[in-house]
């Protein structure tokens, strides 16, 4: 993909300050989706990426990883599986815990969700502290599947968060 699109969709995402909570800078990705062209265009990019890889199966991360993950899924004619928060997912669960700035969250997976062998490919919208795609990982992992990559459309390098998914290959595409 040329650089101009990729300026076009950094100029799409919208800074959104103190959402959450004060003193986060939220980065909104609804205007991507909300333009036929630019969704199409962040689609891409993590297709680009999976072209040429064995792939089972796409597992997006709650929520903004849903509408990502499981459109490359249907676009690459593989199984999607959502890994949420706690207490969302009807059936038997894996749970893995992760620490936020205050305190502890749990991230889950259904129990036959990913098969002991598959190749998946992670994918959310944003990559910040690396604490919930490293639970993610850990899911993965302890299903027995092969993490072969976890990708994102944004990434806040300031925050390290690839060292918290090591060895994983982390790929992101709108870096700030
Ligand atoms: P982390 O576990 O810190 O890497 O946080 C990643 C998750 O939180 C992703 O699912 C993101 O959607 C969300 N997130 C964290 N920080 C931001 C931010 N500044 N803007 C938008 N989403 C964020």
């Amino acid at each position: 993909m040329g650089s101009h699109a990729l300026e076009k969709l950094r100029a799409a995402v919208r800074d959104v300050p103190d959402f959450p909570k004060k003193g986060i800078l939220f980065k909104d990705i609804t205007p991507v989706l909300n333009d036929p062209i630019l969704f199409r265009a962040s689609i891409d990019l993590f297709l680009e990426r999976c072209r040429g890889k064995r792939i089972d199966k796409i597992v997006g991360i709650d929520a903004r990883g849903f509408l990502f993950g499981s459109t490359v899924a249907y676009e690459l004619g593989v199984g999607f599986v959502p890994i949420r928060k706690r207490g969302k997912l009807p059936y038997k669960t894996e749970i893995a815990k992760y620490s936020l700035e205050y305190g502890e969250a749990e991230m889950e997976m259904h129990v036959d969700a990913v098969m002991a062998g598959e190749c998946v490919v992670l994918v959310d919208d944003l990559l910040a502290t690396g604490g919930t795609s490293a639970a993610a990982a850990v899911l993965i992992r302890k299903a027995g599947g092969h993490l072969l990559e976890a990708q994102f459309l944004i990434e806040l390098e300031f925050l390290h968060g690839r060292k918290q998914l090591e060895p994983t290959p982390v790929t992101s595409f709108l870096k700030y």
